[in-house]
């Protein structure tokens, strides 16, 4: 009856939250060590001009090192270190990381930036800013160089808190770009206000182009330039997302077809060449 239906729903609810507490905790102590014992690494994923078929930057991932995949997936990572207060060593970690990675790239000659991803509770944590400056002065960096990627959830999460600390980066040549977007609940009139420089439209609408997905990036691309943004699509995997993206002016392209997330070494290879990465011609479309 409802009775025993209950009883066996809360009994599958305790033991499953109490699984779920110790995966985390288990996670928690595995990404401790890898903190401690420098078992993380960064992939670098290019960022393609649309119009030139040139890469101008990279998108730092986390990774496991030296695995072929990682135990946990990268969101999952993020999520534990956010909730077993991980997230701000990590985040800053990666921070110095990519910076560095950017300074030796950029010691070739080009303008080459890089993008991190960042957690807002760093904006709760009151020396995150001194870290990328100190970073950048390390390694001798131009804010320019940098772009941090927050989504558009986490910015709103704190705007009071957060909000002097952007104008702050803005103020050093650092620009920020809104990850994942189109797929929050915030309102477009947001991108007035806010310190934002790019738009990272989520790979939802790209995989959708052939339906509803091709009025979201063209309205969304309509709009940022209207507001001197930046657009960038993320997830293109296949050609005619590609020439349907460039066709509606997309500035920047990021997706398997364009490159994968690779480790720095071999990302500083595709540096090497100019126009489309090897493998992966100019379609008609998207030639300027
Ligand atoms: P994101 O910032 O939106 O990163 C883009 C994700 O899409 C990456 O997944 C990337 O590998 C994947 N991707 C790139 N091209 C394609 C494509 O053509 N098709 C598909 N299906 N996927 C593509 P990844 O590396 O698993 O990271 C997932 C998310 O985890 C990131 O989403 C970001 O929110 C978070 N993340 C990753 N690294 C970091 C980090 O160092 N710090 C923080 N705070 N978050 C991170
Ligand atoms: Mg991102
Ligand atoms: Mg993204
Ligand atoms: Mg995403």
């Amino acid at each position: 009856g409802a009775k025993v239906e209950g009883r066996n729903n809360w009994s599958f609810y305790d033991e499953g939250a109490l699984q779920a507490a110790q995966h985390d905790t288990q996670l928690e102590a595995l990404l401790r060590r890898a903190l401690a014992e420098d078992e993380l690494e960064l992939h670098y994923q290019p960022l393609v001009d649309l119009r030139s078929g040139a890469t101008l930057g990279f998108e730092a991932l986390l990774r496991w090192r030296d695995t072929v995949q990682s135990p946990v997936s990268p969101p999952e990572i993020i999520r534990v270190a956010e909730e077993r207060g991980l997230i701000v060593p990590l985040g800053i970690w990666g921070l110095r990381q990519a910076v560095a990675q950017a300074s030796q790239w950029r010691a070739r000659g080009k303008q080459w930036f890089v993008t991190v991803n960042i957690s807002a509770l760093h904006f709760a944590h009151g020396d995150f800013l001194s870290h990328v400056r100190a970073a950048l002065d390390e390694h001798d960096l131009p804010g320019e160089a940098l772009i941090l990627e927050l989504t558009e959830s986490a910015l709103l999460e704190d705007l009071d808190s957060s909000m002097p600390d952007l104008n702050i980066l803005t103020s050093w040549g650092v620009r920020i770009a809104l990850d994942d977007f189109g797929t929050g609940y915030s309102s477009l009139s947001y991108l007035r206000s806010l310190p934002v420089h790019l738009v990272k439209i989520d790979k939802a609408f790209v995989f959708s182009l052939q339906q509803d997905g091709h009025a979201f990036v063209k309205a969304i691309t309509v709009l940022a330039h209207g507001l001197n943004l930046l657009v960038v699509a993320e997830g293109i995997e296949e050609a005619w997302q590609l020439e349907g993206i460039g066709a509606l002016g997309v500035d920047l392209g990021q997706g398997f077809l364009l490159g994968q997330p690779l480790p720095a070494s071999l990302a500083g290879e595709v540096l090497g060449t100019s126009g489309f990465l090897r493998g992966n011609e100019p379609t008609s479309g998207i030639q300027g």
